[in-house]
């Protein structure tokens, strides 16, 4: 006889379910890497209220969840294989929702051709919860770290900085653009970087994903490489949308360089190599500095004039 919960994991999960899952229907997947592969292991916890507003279609909840678990592999240089998802449920989320939230993890099963290995599912009071453990496969040896960068390694960072960060303020109704619609696509849905894995694979000497703010974040990078950072403010990428509100409220670059939820790559690549770099790659990548001898994150604009931060990153525990 099945309880509610296996009706539930059967109906909108195991139609979901890759190689080794067994459908849904034992105690625990199994995985076995390609040859040649190592396997690379991330897992990230989402709760409404604190890391998306809850109120979102459960299609975007359940892709936002799996891409900022896939935007941590891809740092490593790792390609997202399978997955593993918990869901703390409340009474809110109906059989509609589940329905919904099944099919926006289906759709990005398809776009990143990866598969459901396992997960669980509980009740809470709430909020609603979702933490997702990410697999992905990256050549042996190969994993990219954020602990081995070098002084004098150029830095670099892909996409556009501030877009979601902007959004969340649009969303809040503190912030209005030309293209608010564009800037809550960037908070709602994250682009994992997965077409710079080739080049992260070959050129990256440390790499991580901006999720905290991309000052913030640099200075992890740093802290575990053991060096310095400088950082050219105006080298920044930015979309038109928040260059244009940047030119209006200086304190929108401020929010756009420590506001967090780029999921973009934040690289350093030797300096030797730079330049060869620079010559294989075709994607949107942006120079924005380079390390350095010493400790902390120094930014300055071309001009070099200092730019100071309240704060340098998003974090639960200030
Ligand atoms: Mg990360």
């Amino acid at each position: 006889m099945s309880n509610p919960e296996q009706e539930l994991i059967q109906t909108y999960f195991a139609p979901l379910a890759g190689d080794g899952a067994a459908g849904l229907m034992d105690d625990a997947a199994t995985w076995v890497p390609a040859p040649g592969m190592d396997t690379v292991l991330s897992t990230d916890t989402l709760v409404a209220g604190v890391h998306f507003i809850g109120d979102e279609p459960a299609d975007l909840i359940a892709r936002k969840a799996l891409r900022v678990n896939f935007s941590d592999l891809v740092a490593k240089g790792a390609a997202p294989c399978g997955y593993l998802v918990n869901l703390g449920l409340t009474t809110a989320q109906d059989h509609g929702w589940l329905k919904q939230f099944s099919e926006g993890l289906a759709r990005d099963q398809e776009e990143f051709n990866c598969k459901l290995l396992g997960g669980d599912t509980v009740s809470t009071p709430g909020p609603l919860t979702l933490s997702i453990t990410a697999i992905g496969e990256v050549p042996s040896g190969k994993v990219v770290r954020r602990g081995t960068a070098r002084a004098g390694d150029v830095l670099y960072v892909t996409g556009t900085i501030g877009d979601s960060a902007l959004g969340l303020e649009v969303l809040k109704g503190r912030c209005k653009s030309v293209d608010d619609a564009y800037l809550i696509d960037r908070y709602r849905l994250p682009r994992p970087r997965t077409e710079c894995l080739p080049l992260i694979r070959e050129f990256a000497s440390a790499a991580m994903d901006v999720s905290d703010g991309l000052i913030g974040d640099l200075e992890q990078l740093c802290l575990a490489s053991g060096v310095g950072a400088r950082v050219n403010a105006d080298l920044v990428p930015v979309s038109e949308v928040v260059g244009s509100l940047a030119a209006l409220d200086p304190g929108v670059l401020i929010r756009a360089l420590t506001g967090g939820d780029d999921y973009e790559i934040l690289f350093s690549v030797s300096y030797k190599k730079a330049d060869a770099f620079e010559a294989a790659c075709t994607l949107d990548v942006h120079n924005i500095g380079e390390l350095v001898d010493g400790t902390g994150v120094a930014v300055s604009t071309t001009a070099g004039e200092a730019i100071e931060f309240p704060s340098t990153s998003w974090s639960h525990f200030d």
